[in-house]
């Protein structure tokens, strides 16, 4: 192992950009978060991440891994007001067109507000010696040694009114820029390839209000779920708990019936999703606006296939690859991905050369999963762009097998069970098609026959 200080540059102080920072402080002396924006101290919105006002989730691989990261922040955040639920047991859930069973089980998730998350996350960073946030800071590109091989640090701009530029240099860069990471760009720059992109898009639009809870309310559920079901029911929504007696309300149309944010269309869509749903609205006192998100599609850029690779440089979370939000995996891939690189570095003996490719392979395989659970499903909207077909015998059999799933979910407990691992990404999508499963599947189809 090399002994000379060492410094990690990570661009992007989002939730990727903070699990990266927070692995990246065990095999560095000194870890620096480049960010445009001022960061605040508590759960404030900024304009870097317009996104972090809507619902957000983090499943549960996403928790477990954050409870080894950042131990102390779920008793945090739970002081902090936010809700720990029985997934199986607290959400009233309604797929399909049935309700799904719901049993005591041990698989809890948390919910807050995604400001409160990253804000936690955040604060911990602040206390880690190694780490440095720098603030106001727009990254403009790389820096490189003689011959573009590797890359040596960042360009930014600072903005103090006059656009100073300087220059950060790093034994690591990771780009954690998010969805419109200019990385492609600054590649061909530099002479290599642009990588060439996935995309399939099910032109979904999100609507997030927030309402206070009525004080009496009443209802068998503490969260209710409505999932919309392609090809004819674009339509879903969800009531979910945040902290200081808040619900979250949000509500997202697929196949371009995207939801209206004014105050009357807003409520006419809640009242197409059901009676228990419009119900809850219709009595709450909304306390801020409706927030509106389009620019859902999930869209992949494959690095891990450039046959030449500029050394020492990684990226990550949704400059990797950005997914359909309405499955919540975001945050969760972007924390199995950095986890990743931890055990990598420790892998190499904390030996950085030729490291960074083989890595992206990695983050690309760890993709695969959560990109065949957001976009198989997708591709059943009629007005959807992107992916390809099911058009061999295995797709058609997947895509059948995981309809007739779906169904018998509402049946059977060990398969929601099954299938709620897989969709918070505790489990590969395999285990699904496991013989014990598949029996399960099957007996339901014939008894619903
Ligand atoms: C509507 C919606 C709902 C979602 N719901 C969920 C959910 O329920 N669960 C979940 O896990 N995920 C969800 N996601 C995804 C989640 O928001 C992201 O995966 C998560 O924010 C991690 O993204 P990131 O850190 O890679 O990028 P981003 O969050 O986009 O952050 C990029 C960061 O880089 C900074 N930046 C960008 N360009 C520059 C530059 N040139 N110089 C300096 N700084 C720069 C930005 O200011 C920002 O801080 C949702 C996304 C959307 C759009």
């Amino acid at each position: 192992m090399n002994n000379q200080p060492r410094r990690a540059i990570v661009m992007g102080a989002s939730v990727a950009g903070l699990w990266t920072a927070r692995i990246l402080a065990d095999h560095f002396d000194e870890v620096l978060i480049l960010e445009r924006d001022s960061l605040p101290e508590g759960p404030e919105p900024r304009p870097g991440v317009p996104q972090s006002r809507q619902y957000h989730i983090m499943l549960l691989k996403g928790l477990q891994l954050m409870d080894d990261l950042f131990p102390g922040l779920r008793e945090e955040l739970i002081e902090a007001g936010a809700i720990p639920f029985d997934t199986l047991n607290d959400v009233a859930v309604r797929s399909r067109g049935n309700w799904l069973p719901r049993f005591p089980s041990t698989q809890y998730l948390l919910s807050c507000s995604r400001l409160l998350l990253e804000a936690g996350m955040r604060r911990h960073l602040r206390r880690c010696d190694r780490v440095r946030f720098v603030e106001n800071v727009n990254m403009t590109g790389l820096e490189t040694d003689g011959g573009a091989q590797r890359i040596t640090g960042v360009h930014v701009t600072h903005r103090d009114g006059n656009d100073r530029a300087a220059t950060f240099s790093a034994d690591l860069v990771v780009d954690a820029l998010g969805r419109r990471s200019p990385t492609p760009e600054w590649l061909t720059a530099l002479g290599y390839d642009a990588p060439a992109e996935s995309s399939v898009n099910s032109f979904l639009g999100y609507v997030t209000r927030r309402y206070r809870i009525p004080d009496k309310f009443q209802a068998d559920w503490r969260m209710l779920m409505l999932l919309a079901t392609p090809p004819d029911q674009p339509r879903g929504g969800l009531i979910f708990p945040e902290e200081n007696g808040v619900w979250c309300v949000m509500m997202a149309g697929a196949n371009k019936d995207y939801p209206p944010t004014d105050d009357d269309g807003f409520v006419e869509f809640a009242r197409s999703l059901g009676t228990e749903f419009f119900r809850a609205v219709q009595d709450a006192e909304p306390l801020a606006q409706a927030y509106g998100y389009r620019g859902t599609e999930s869209r992949r850029r494959h690095y891990e296939k450039l046959t030449r690779w500029p050394d020492r440089y990684v990226v990550i979370g949704d400059a990797f690859c950005g997914f359909n939000p309405i499955y919540g995996q975001g945050m969760t891939v972007a924390a199995i991905s950095a986890v990743a690189m931890g055990d990598a570095i420790r892998r190499a003996g904390g030996n950085l050369d030729g490291l960074a490719q083989p890595l992206l392979r990695q983050i690309s395989a760890i993709t695969d999963g959560a990109w065949l659970l957001a976009t198989s499903a997708d591709k059943d909207w009629p007005e959807t762009v992107g992916g390809a077909q099911k058009e061999g015998l295995a797709d058609r059999f997947g895509a059948w097998y995981i309809g007739q799933l779906l169904d018998a979910m509402s049946k059977d407990p060990m398969l929601r069970l099954a299938f709620l691992e897989v969709n918070q990404l505790v489990k590969p999508a395999a285990s699904l098609f496991a013989p014990g499963v598949m029996l399960r599947v099957f007996r339901q189809g014939l008894a619903h026959r």
